[in-house]
Parts: C-alpha cells; structure tokens; sequence
C-alpha cells in the first residue's frame, strides 16, 4: 500500500520556507550542479508547468555510509531504472510509441522555439514524462494537448519522425480517454486505457478465470494475475507473464544484471537471500517464489539499505490484480525511527483501545515495523510522482503470519514541505487559531498520522473467518475503504492523551485539534482545488478523505459538531466539538472495519458512493475561484538526484558522487537514452 502526500496545504503549511519564487534558472552549461551541502543553497522547487510542480530531494547522510552500502544502493537504482520503459508500457499500449515520437521532435527540432504552439508541445511533453504516458497521474484522463494537429504534423515531417495509426490519432481523439475507470456502467476493463488485459475481454471473465485458480495451499493464496497482462488468443484466456524471456523480458533482464551485482554486495545474510528470490522470480515469473521472496524480504530488517522492486500495487489494474513496476531505493533514517519505534512497542495497546468491535480485534498484532527513510532512488510507478510512505507487501496472509514493513519517506516529505508557503493555509482556514494550531502541530500531527495510519492503521483488525480477502469481497471499493479504515485510526487516536504519555507531543488536544482542522478542511474543501469543475472523485485516496469528512460532517450536523458557515462569500468548516468529533471518527472505524470483516461490499459501496464520489458544484466553483491567487502547482514529483560512480583502473567502484540533474528535461531524457530497455511494441 502506498500513502500519498496527506495534503498538499498540509505539508506546505508546516515549514514556512515559501520557494515559490525561487523558480528554477536552468543552468545550460553546466551539466550537473554539484554537492549541495547546506540546506540554505538548496533549491528544492527545479520546475513548474500545467498544474505540476518538479521538486529536487538530497540524500542526507550519504557520505556516511560505507563504499560498499554505497554501491548497494547505486545498484539497486540501477536496477530500477532498467525497468522504467515496463509503466510507460503498462500505462498505456502506444506510451512508449508516441514517447519516442516526442523525444525525438523535442531534441532535434530546429525551427521556432519562442512560439506559443512550442511552448504548448514542450509542456505537453513534460506532463508526459511526469505521468510515464499520456493519462494524468492522478486524475486518470487523457491530457489535451495544445497544440493543434496541424502544428504537430509540421513537427514531425520536419524532424523527420514517424507516428502513425492509434498511437497518432488517441492523442488527439476520444478514444482511451481514461487510465483507470472504476465507473462499472462503462466497464471496469473496456473503460479503462490501462495496457493489463487484451483486446474484448469484460470483467466478468477475468473473475471467472481467477475464480478458477486455486492456491495450492487457501490458507496461503498466490497473488494470482499480479505479474501478467491477460489477453485472449483463440477464443481462451491467457496470460502473457513478465519474466526474463517473456513479456517485457528484455528489461527485466538489465534489472536482474543490476540485483546481481547488489546481492554481491549485501549487507547480510537475509538480504541476500531476498535479493536471489527476487532475482528467481524475475527468470520464472513464479508467483509462489514471489510470495517466497516476499516472506524473506520482510524477514530482512537488519540492514540499513532497502529497496522496493517489482510489480506491486494494483490501484492502476481496475480489477486489483496486475502490479504496477516501481522501485524505491531506501536508507535508514535513525533519527527519526527512534520516535517512530514508540507506536510499534505499542502497537497491542492500540489494538485493545480501538472503538472496533471486539471480535474484529486482533488478539495478538504481529510483528509491524515502522520506519522512517531516505530515499536513494525512485523509478517507474513511484516517479516522477512518489508516495512519501509504503507498507508492504500487500498479501494479507504474509501481514498476517510475517508481518509487513512500513516505511515513511522522510526526505521526499521535507523536500515538500520547504517548497510550500503558508498562504493558502490562511485563504481557507475558519480563523486565526486554526492557522496557529496548524502551523504549530500540523507537522507534528502530520507525521504522527502517516505513523499511526501505517503501524496501527493498517495492521489493525482482522477479517472474519471464511470471508475472503478484500479485493474479492470489495471489489473497486477495497482500495479506498482500506485506506480510510487507515486514516480513521489515525485520525482517533490523535486526539488521545496516550500520546503524550509516550513522549509524542507536549499537547495531545492542541495537536488533536491541528490534525481534525486540517483533515476536515482537506478533505471537504482544499482537495477539491485537484480536480476540474465537473469531475468526480475518482483517486482512492482522495474519496476516502472525502467519505471520511462528508460522513462526520453529517452525522454531526444536528448537534453542530461541525459547522458550515459563509463569510462574505466564501465557505469555511468549523470544528466546534473536537471530542465528539473523535467518538464520530469512532464510530466510522468501527463500521469500516465491520465492512471488512465481514465483506460487505454494498454497505462499503454505499459509504464510498454517498459520501465520496460527487461533488458539490457550488462549492467546488467557489473553492477552484479562491484558488485562484494561489499560482503554486496542485501536484509535485521529483527528479532523483544522480549516483555518479568513479572507477580505477581495474574498473572498480572507487566512490560514488551524489549529483543533482540540470533540469527535469535533461533527467528525463538521460533516462530514456540510458535505459531504453523495451521496443515500442510489447
Ligand atoms: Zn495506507
């Protein structure tokens, strides 16, 4: 499971480092700036276009490792950029077709580059390369160029390339108009452009095929369907696996050359051991060595470098089966996982004081890590556009017998964080005391929120006996009921003087207070600012932050809990009675949690419908018009920072320099001349 920035006002509230005008200069002649040391120098904002923000991340510590942990990280980067090409193919069928097409127009045109048609292909190309293909990361639909057809026609016969067909057409048309579609009357599967199942094939057979299979031991299901795209041939279901001589081998081979080398150079026994099951998982594409290789990675805890690799979460797969390629490079951060170890010791206690139902209480929560990180490197589904917390893996047995790792990616959050500013936090809070609370606790509370959501939020409760895992009894609504079952324990414990028992805050209520400002605030009006006049909420993610809000905003309507009030013009929410809001945020865990463990898929779809799909217009106009003053983009994404190894004469790793890109122009092409690993047919 991935965690996604809670809220963009949030964290932009919380350091008050406003680098808004701080817009990036490309530096043309030099090629890489060099060894950023001091925070002050750092300029974390490097780009902004359409509605994105590019941001810079350091790696604190860096040259306190050890060479050889150095090279361990730099081959585990390694490894995940050689799968890159894998979500520009998975995104869509033509991504890498028309990529090509606009990577060569981009560096070999020479014509007019001061024209608005130029700078409307060039941002074009860009919120391509941010969302690895031509849907919107977030919202799922098919970005509008705008450019006419005619224009790119000049410029393709003039840089002489060649995009015909589909591949040329979609970007102009109708057609595939969104990535993932979870709207069931216009098909899970045909309404979706993401490239996981063949041509006319409809949800129900994919149900059928998967009902079909059976895990050799139930009690241990394989995670069937996760590593192929499924297509008919004559007439029969089949999968075409991604392995090493299958599909998308060949860039599955340049990752496995890259684990060699890492496991080569692990830090232990166990590390190694995960890292040579991944590696046979990549050659076989077995699913029951990557369940092997999933227990022993988890398992392996005592280094201080991690990594996520493979195909794993399944929000991009409208059916929840087929895993999205993405690769996070990981340091320990000790510091800050110190503070964080307090949940994990008390991860029993939470358990036993939920306002869960008894009998979906876990007796005995098993084995939950928690730990904040550096990150080293990203590449496919997590970059440019990053979670900044992962728990895997995502097999509910292996949680349950082995427990999970839970991670929170510390740097990528302060790189946020200082590329924020604080004057939205003013346009859309109630009063003056919210925008103190949350400029005091909100970075706190934050913090402690994406903790609890992890350790406590999601290893809590347990499925009932005999229901199954909840992909299959919730179907669509499984991601969005998980993570806000996750965001609800948070959300009640952090009004709970427990924390400051344990040393987490100097003031339980005024963080609690912080936290519920800014939860509600977002989640009824600053997350509306994403999304175009009209839409629905469609991100996992941002409809439970919508259920969860619009559910106690009801519910609380009759003794004021919440209140809505307009002030010349503009709509504010009032939180007038935290402690009941607490037992209202309660009593929705609870039901979220029965809804799991018991399956109830239409208690889950009727929750997820009624409260966190539509929007109100009026209100989203209002929201979109007070934005307005607020240029600073809704989404940011990251550029990685460069790993250049030096070598010797024998062609050994002598030291490895940390760099940071020009431009994200100039990483984004790097990456596709160097680890163009697939045809533009797959
Ligand atoms: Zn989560």
């Amino acid at each position: 499971m991935k965690i996604k920035i809670l809220s963009m006002l949030f964290v932009a509230s919380i350091l008050l480092v406003a680098c808004k005008d701080e817009q990036k200069e490309p530096v043309k002649e030099e090629k890489k700036e060099t060894a950023i040391t001091s925070e002050e120098d750092f300029n974390y904002v490097v780009d902004e276009f359409a509605d994105l923000k590019i941001l810079h991340y350091q790696i604190p510590g860096w040259e306190d490792l050890s060479l050889k942990k150095q090279k361990l990280v730099y081959y585990l980067t390694q490894a995940g950029l050689a799968g890159r090409d894998i979500i520009w193919d998975q995104n869509y069928k033509h991504n890498l077709a028309i990529r090509e097409a606009l990577e060569n127009i981009y560096t070999t045109y020479s014509g007019d580059k001061s024209s608005d048609d130029w700078k409307n292909f060039e941002t074009y190309v860009k919120r391509v390369w941010f969302s690895n293909g031509i849907h919107h990361h977030y919202s799922m639909d098919k970005m509008k160029p705008e450019f006419n057809k005619a224009y790119f026609d000049g410029l393709l016969k003039s840089t002489n390339t060649s995009l015909t067909g589909e591949a040329y057409e979609v970007i102009f048309n109708d057609k595939d108009a969104k990535k993932v579609n979870l709207n069931e009357e216009k098909g899970l599967i045909k309404g979706s452009a993401v490239n996981f199942y063949g041509e006319n094939i409809t949800a129900e057979e994919v149900d059928k095929f998967y009902a079909n299979k059976k895990s050799p031991n139930p009690k241990k299901p394989l995670s069937f369907g996760l590593n192929s795209k499924l297509v008919k041939e004559n007439g029969k279901l089949v999968e075409k696996v991604w392995k090493s001589g299958g599909m998308y081998g060949s860039a599955i081979d340049e990752i496995v050359k890259w684990l060699e080398k890492a496991k080569t150079v692990a830090e232990n026994e166990k590390q190694a051991k995960a890292l040579g099951l991944l590696i046979d998982y990549y050659n076989t594409g077995d699913l029951q060595t990557w369940d092997d290789y999933n227990v022993a990675w988890v398992d392996a805890t005592e280094g201080d470098i991690d990594y996520i690799n493979s195909f794993i979460e399944v929000y991009n797969d409208p059916k929840g089966y087929r895993g999205s390629y993405e690769t996070i490079v990981q340091i320990k951060d000790f510091d800050m996982s110190k503070k964080m170890q307090v949940f994990e010791d008390n991860v029993q206690w939470f358990e036993d004081n939920s306002p869960i139902m008894d009998q979906h209480k876990k007796e005995e929560v098993v084995g939950v890590t928690y730990k904040t990180v550096i990150v080293a490197g990203e590449a496919g589904d997590a970059s440019p556009s990053t979670p900044i917390g992962v728990n895997l893996p995502n097999a509910n047995w292996i949680r349950e017998a082995h427990g999970s790792k839970s991670v929170s990616l510390g740097n990528l959050i302060n790189a946020y964080s200082q590329a924020g500013g604080s004057e939205k936090l003013k346009e859309f809070a109630h009063d003056e005391e919210e925008v103190e609370l949350s400029e005091k606790y909100g970075e706190t509370a934050d913090k402690l929120h994406t903790a609890l959501h992890e350790v406590v939020g999601h290893a809590s409760g347990k499925i009932n006996e005999g229901v199954g895992e909840t992909k299959e009894t919730l179907k669509n609504y499984a991601s969005t009921m998980e993570e806000g079952r996750a965001d609800l324990v948070g959300l009640y414990y952090l009004m709970d003087p427990k924390l400051e028992e344990l040393g987490l805050t100097d003031d339980y209520e005024k963080l609690g207070k912080a936290a519920y400002n800014d939860y509600i605030r977002n989640g009824l009006v600053t997350q509306l600012v994403r999304l175009n006049l009209g839409d629905d909420v469609e991100e996992a993610h941002m409809r439970n932050r919508q259920w969860v809000s619009a559910w106690v905003y009801e519910k609380g309507k009759k003794d004021s809990i919440i209140v809505k009030e307009i002030k010349d013009g503009k709509t504010y929410y009032d939180i007038k009675d935290y402690q009941k809001l607490r037992v209202l945020f309660g009593e929705l865990l609870s039901e979220t949690q029965r809804i799991k463990s018991e399956g109830d898929f239409q208690a889950a779809k009727n929750l997820v419908e009624n409260y966190g799909v539509k929007v109100d217009q009026k209100l989203h106009k209002e929201i979109l018009e007070r934005n307005e003053k607020f240029k600073s983009a809704p989404y940011s994404g990251f550029v990685n920072p460069v790993l250049v190894p030096e070598t010797n004469e024998q062609g050994e790793i002598t030291k490895i320099e940390v760099t940071q890109p020009a431009s994200f122009e100039e990483q984004m092409l790097e990456y596709a001349k160097k680890y163009h690993n697939l045809p533009v047919k797959n």
